[in-house]
């Protein structure tokens, strides 16, 4: 590709560099997501629930981004049937994962908005923190976004497919400094359109793999989502 920064470099065929894909590169996080995560990292008295919220959220709008382009391109949601998202909880796996059958992201969407500072949501908020400097408490006011996973998660995996796509990219980063993409193996079942948030839990966050946990948070936070949620328990 011939945007790559000097900073972002190819991980393939090297076995520690996480990425086992021959597809794979690394990219540093832009200055300002780094600061944020270092944030969402040690974000110890802040309600961490909120995360959900905005996965939660991010995913209604990848449905409703479909939908609306679904009313001049009918083809783009053909065999699908009704838009929805899935949360499902593994206490087992200490994993979360929240899953929508909206829009999904292209390899470049995923390094864009997975990796900088595009939206106005999260501008607000690092405005708002240079002012009073009180990121705890400013966490919970502001939509924090993506990153906020990073809250209760030591690893973030996502796995998008655009509509009207044929390839899935994933993302996964540790939150510390760096992210990487790769396509979707050779050998992996290529998923359904849409997105797969997958979170796996830091230790201090297992309650969040419980179904009680995750339903009390969707229904203080979520319930006014356009979009039905389902919660699958592993197990069940
Ligand atoms: P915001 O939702 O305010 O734009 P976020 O940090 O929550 O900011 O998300 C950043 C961007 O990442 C979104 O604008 C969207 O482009 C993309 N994104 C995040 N989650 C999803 C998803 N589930 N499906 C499609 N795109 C997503
Ligand atoms: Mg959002």
């Amino acid at each position: 590709t011939t945007d790559e920064r000097p900073d972002d470099e190819r991980v393939d065929g090297r076995p520690d560099a996480g990425s086992a894909e021959p597809s794979g590169e690394r990219h540093v996080f832009e200055a300002e997501v780094s600061r944020l995560l270092h944030l969402m990292v040690h974000a110890v008295y802040s309600n961490k629930d909120v995360f959900l919220r905005e996965l939660v959220s991010n995913a209604a709008d990848a449905c409703e981004k479909l939908r609306y382009l679904s009313v001049a391109e009918p083809g783009l949601i053909a065999g699908q049937d009704g838009f929805r998202i899935l949360i499902e909880a593994d206490p087992e796996a200490h994993t979360l994962s929240v899953v929508d059958n909206g829009i999904g992201m292209t390899r470049a969407e995923m390094k864009d908005n997975l990796g900088t500072i595009a939206r106005s949501g999260t501008r607000a908020f690092l405005d708002q923190l240079t002012e009073k400097k009180d990121g705890q408490a400013l966490i919970g006011q502001f939509g924090v976004g993506f990153y906020s996973a990073f809250m209760v998660a030591d690893r973030v995996r996502v796995v998008s497919r655009r509509a009207g796509s044929d390839v899935a990219t994933v993302w996964t980063s540790d939150g510390q400094g760096s992210f990487e993409l790769a396509e979707l193996g050779p050998d992996a079942e290529l998923p359904p359109v849409g997105t797969r948030v997958t979170l796996a839990l830091s230790k201090d966050a297992a309650t969040y793999a419980e179904a009680a946990t995750v339903e009390r948070i969707v229904r203080e936070y979520s319930a006014h989502v356009p979009v039905p949620i389902v919660l699958r328990t592993a197990g069940e």
